[in-house]
């Protein structure tokens, strides 16, 4: 998809910015592009009839009851006010009208826009195997699935997992904690394959292990069973029978792209964006998990899911929105939770020709440093958050140690870094 170079920014009082989607992506394009000057109306729009709250915390702490909702909200409802946005709720466009200029929620009248940030974000993928639609099998996304899944973790007596990605993971943690039988099923040879290296991967089987988590690996689901409507079972493509009272779908998440898609601006992978954000269409700007954008990391355009790409996209979007273009950063970011394990990414490992590891795994504290023809491309790290934060300065700075100091622990990276 063509995408315009140098499109005029609309910044004037009377310019009307649109932003559909209230998440991440969505409240830093707002919130960026009244800090860089855009003295315009500015409406944010959500399908969900919340104000925008943090994510993360529905897989793990709030699950374990141990953050309440009312400590989710992401900036309090004072923000809205003082900024001058619009905060509608509640609301699910359904259409974009490329000549007009306008958005449509359901049967409301259209909404006439000067620049817009499509900031959908993603839905959970559902499963296709029969059985799928029984009482009980259930998807985390958003708020209210996370306080159906709570309210059933409680009554569980035996959870199945299917998908050993960040979420199912997550949730296992957090049902196993609970003290809940937990079984997970992996189709693919080993768990977080997409995300992190099989180092890693194999570190987290053993931590799951340990904590009384039955992890199958190479094991597919092919089919759910019943009784009066609710899940009791299910068959693991191993064949053997997994009795469960609760299932939870982690199998990965699919951007929403309909109105974008249907007024050509998107494919069913996402909606295509520059490094300024800035889509095919003047005007229209995308952030967050619904686009794909191309990464310094990666050969191909790539669609992150993860807070920070969603925060420095809907930065980039909403700087752009007040004729202040930046580029995205685009250094890829990710964590999760799992029991005392903190999991941390910075760049992509991908690709690497080289891995070595600093610290040790059978402490539970270890990094490894990838690269690729001698320069660092990315760091992942358990438990040494430390590590992150050289990794981060590197990549931005686009140094690198060489992989023996990497793998040195008495090295001191810092000492390679420019004094900030
Ligand atoms: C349970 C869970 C745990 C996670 N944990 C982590 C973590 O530890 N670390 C990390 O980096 N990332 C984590 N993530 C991923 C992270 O939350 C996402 O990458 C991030 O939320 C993406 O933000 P976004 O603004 O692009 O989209 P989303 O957060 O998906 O939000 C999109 C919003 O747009 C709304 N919307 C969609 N379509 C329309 C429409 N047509 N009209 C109006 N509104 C619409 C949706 O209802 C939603 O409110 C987690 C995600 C989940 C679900």
């Amino acid at each position: 998809m063509p995408v315009l170079a140098g499109a005029v920014a609309p910044r004037g009082a009377s310019h009307h910015l649109v932003v559909v989607g209230g998440s991440y992506a969505g409240l830093q394009a707002v919130a960026s592009a009244r800090e860089s000057g855009f003295g315009g109306r500015v409406t944010l729009i959500t399908a969900e009839d919340h104000p925008p709250y943090q994510r993360p915390p529905l897989s793990k702490a709030y699950l374990l009851g141990k953050v309440a909702e009312d400590a989710l909200p992401l900036r309090a409802e004072s923000f809205y006010r003082d900024a001058a946005i619009d905060l509608v709720t509640g609301c699910r466009v359904s259409h974009l009208d490329p000549v007009r200029r306008t958005i449509t929620c359901g049967q409301d009248r259209p909404m006439p826009f000067d620049a817009l940030v499509i900031a959908c974000g993603a839905r959970a993928r559902r499963l296709a195997v029969p059985g799928a639609e029984l009482d009980g099998v259930v998807v985390l996304r958003d708020l209210a699935d996370a306080r159906a899944l709570r309210e059933r973790l409680t009554a569980a007596t035996s959870v199945l997992i299917v998908g050993g990605g960040y979420i199912g993971l997550e949730v296992a943690a957090s049902a196993a904690s609970l003290g809940k039988p937990v079984v997970v099923l992996e189709a693919g040879p080993r768990l977080l394959a997409r995300a992190v290296p099989p180092q890693i991967s194999d570190h987290l089987v053993r931590l799951h292990r340990r904590r009384g988590v039955t992890i199958r690996l190479g094991t597919g689901l092919d089919r759910l069973d019943g009784e009066g409507g609710r899940v009791v079972r299910a068959m693991g493509s191993d064949g053997a029978r997994y009795p469960c009272d609760l299932v939870v779908v982690g199998v990965g998440a699919v951007p929403n792209v309909d109105f974008a898609q249907a007024c050509g601006l998107a494919t069913p992978a996402g909606i295509a964006i520059d490094a300024f954000c800035r889509t095919g269409m003047e005007g229209v700007y995308a952030a967050g998990d619904c686009t794909v954008q191309p990464n310094a990391f990666a050969d191909s355009p790539l669609r992150l899911e993860c807070v920070q790409n969603a925060m420095d996209q809907g930065r980039s979007a909403g700087a752009a929105v007040a004729g202040r273009p930046e580029p995205c950063p685009g250094i890829p970011r990710f964590w999760s939770d799992q029991f005392d394990a903190k999991l941390q990414s910075v760049g992509l490992s991908a690709g690497s020709d080289l891995s070595v590891s600093r610290g040790s795994s059978e402490e539970g504290r270890f990094s490894l440093f990838h690269f690729r023809q001698g320069h660092l491309r990315a760091v992942d790290s358990v438990n040494r958050p430390g590590d992150q934060i050289i990794g981060r300065r590197f990549l931005a700075a686009g140094l690198s140690p060489t992989p023996d100091q990497a793998r040195d622990p008495a090295f001191d990276l810092r000492t390679l870094l420019p004094v900030s």
